[in-house]
This record gives C-alpha cells, structure tokens and sequence, in this order.
C-alpha cells in the first residue's frame, strides 16, 4: 500500500505470535504503537536515520521482544545482543554484535556508524566503546527470560543428551518465535534509514552474531531504492542476504510489496518455511511486510494517517 511521507514502519519479529496468549499481543500493540509514534515524531525535527534509532530504542526499553531488555540468552546463561543501522542518504551503516552490557545496543550502533571508521564491532571492545561514551548501562534480564532459561536447560540435562537442543526448542514451542525487533522509515525528504535489533535465537552458542548486526542481512537502506529489515532465523537471513536482495528488487523497479514478497518465496524455496519475515518502504512511499512464519508483529505511521496501523497475522497492513 502506498502512503505519504513522512512514513515509519517498525517490527516486532516474525514467528508463533498465535500461541503467545491476547496478554502478551496486546503488551505488544502499545509498545508497537509507541515505537511507530515515537519515530514518527523523531522526523518532524530530524530525518529517517532519527526514526529508526527512536523507534527501535523504545522497543528495546520495552522489554517485552527480544532485543535490550527483553533479550534472550545464550547456551551459558548470558545476554549476548546484536544491533545495526543504516543511513540510505551516505550508505553509512554500522552494527554491533554478542554485547553485554550496554543498555541500548542500536544507540551503539549509530555511534559506530557516525563515530569511526567501521562497520563492525563485537563483544568486549563494542562494550568497551559504549562505556568510552558513557552510554547507559544494563541491568541483567528479566525474570520471566531467566526461568525460561532455566526450564529449557532442564529439559537438556534432564535428556542427559546436550546435542539434542533442537528437540528442546521443540518442546518447548520456541521454533518460530522470532521476536527482535526493527524499522524502516521514509523522511519528508526522500531519505530512507533501516535499523534492527535483537537478543538472538534462544541457546545460541556464546559469540554467536546474528543478521541484525550485519550490514545487507538484517538491515539495508539506499535513497536510490528504499530500506528494509527482517526477523527470523538469522543464520538463513545472512546467507541470503534478504535485505540487500529486498533493496536490489526495488532499485531494479520492484515495489516494496512485490520485492518483499519475491524474497521470501525465495526463502522458503531454499529453506523451507517457518524461518523469515521482512518489513520494507520504497522511495514512492510503498510500505509491505512479507514472512513464512505464523506472523510478523508490526506497526505503521505515516503523514496519512491518524495514528498507527498494529498487525501481527496476515492483515493488509501495511
Ligand atoms: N534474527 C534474529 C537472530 O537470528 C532472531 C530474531 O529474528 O528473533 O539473531
């Protein structure tokens, strides 16, 4: 659907959004609903880089998805995030990867991509940096991620047979729940910006970078075509490049609906279903979500519209 700009379009992760119960979609919806208010507003004084980096900071406060606050954790029992932006007007871009202790991994993220030479920067030394900057730091997971931890690592051991995690996330219904988060966003100007960012896949393995720290897999933005960002299963994500492929169709005259869609076809040819979900704008104010997943959690603001737009299943939204 095509609106007009200033539009912003973030997301909350693709996957079994069905099972999750009404309490945690309509946590989700106001949290959603923000994000897309809050980076909308972000560009009646600054443009679309602005807009992704509000957006998905509320969303990482929220600690409701999987990214910031809200992150999962890895095989050891530690937060390990992943984050990335990128600015279509200089093709600037930068992520952060397996960080541990700053509170907004995007907010780093951005000071990567403006403050040096870089495009990439993981673990300690990300930390390093953040603490160098004096950005706020974390305080450790919330309870509900920590008992979860604890249930899934007692499913292994009570296995006796760590090797057989995927059985575990089986059990428990974890396949599919993708839930980091993300924006996109088109400025009055005609500037395009993508961000994502995310906790990882549950029992990751320590030092394991996802796609949303990966410049052209989670996230990519150029004025010349538009921006997108996706959630899934990272491993897939940066093997098919989805969202450098997404931008690709739309600089070759794809709306962002056809170009999203394309994509995941793709995706799901290669690898199966149950794994991928892209949310893209064009530069002619195109909005589109594409996934092969249960869901896609998402939410639209755009100058046409009075307040956002909230969907999670196969609603014609955007
Ligand atoms: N893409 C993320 C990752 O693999 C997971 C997600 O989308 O929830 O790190």
């Amino acid at each position: 659907m095509i609106y007009n700009r200033p539009i912003i379009l973030v997301h909350g992760g693709a996957g079994a959004w069905k099972t999750r119960g009404s309490e945690i979609i309509e946590e989700a919806t106001k949290v959603l609903k923000d994000s897309a208010l809050e980076g909308f507003k972000a560009m009646q004084t600054g443009s679309a880089i602005e807009a992704v980096t509000t957006a998905v900071k509320v969303l990482e406060d929220s600690g409701i998805f999987n990214a910031g606050m809200g992150s999962i954790l890895n095989m050891l029992g530690e937060i390990e995030m992943d984050a990335g932006i990128m600015d279509g007007k200089t093709l600037k871009a930068a992520g952060v990867g397996a960080v541990k202790r700053v509170k907004n991994p995007i907010i780093l993220a951005r000071k990567v991509m403006e403050l040096t030479d870089h495009v990439l920067l993981v673990g300690e030394g990300a930390d390093i940096f953040a603490r160098s900057l004096n950005l706020p730091l974390r305080k450790g997971a919330p309870m509900r991620i920590i008992r979860r931890y604890h249930e899934l690592m007692e499913i292994i051991y009570r296995g006796k047979n760590p090797t057989r995690w995927r059985n575990v996330l089986k059990i428990m219904n974890l396949i599919g729940l993708y839930d980091t988060v993300g924006a996109v966003a088109l400025d009055s100007s005609g500037n395009v910006a993508a961000s994502a960012s995310t906790g990882g896949i549950w029992l990751k393995m320590p030092g394991r970078v996802g796609d949303s720290s990966i410049v052209g897999a989670g996230f990519y933005a150029d004025n010349r075509a538009g921006a997108a960002s996706a959630s899934g299963v990272g491993e897939i994500i940066v093997m098919l490049m989805v969202c450098r492929y997404v931008v690709d169709l739309m600089s070759q005259g794809f709306d962002a609906a056809k170009a999203t869609k394309k994509v995941i076809e793709l995706v799901t040819k290669i690898k199966g279903s149950n794994n991928v979900g892209v949310i893209a704008i064009d530069i002619h104010g195109n909005a589109a979500v594409a996934f092969n997943t249960e869901g896609m959690a998402r939410a639209i603001m755009a100058k046409n519209l009075k307040e956002p737009k909230i969907a999670f299943f196969n609603e014609a939204i955007p």
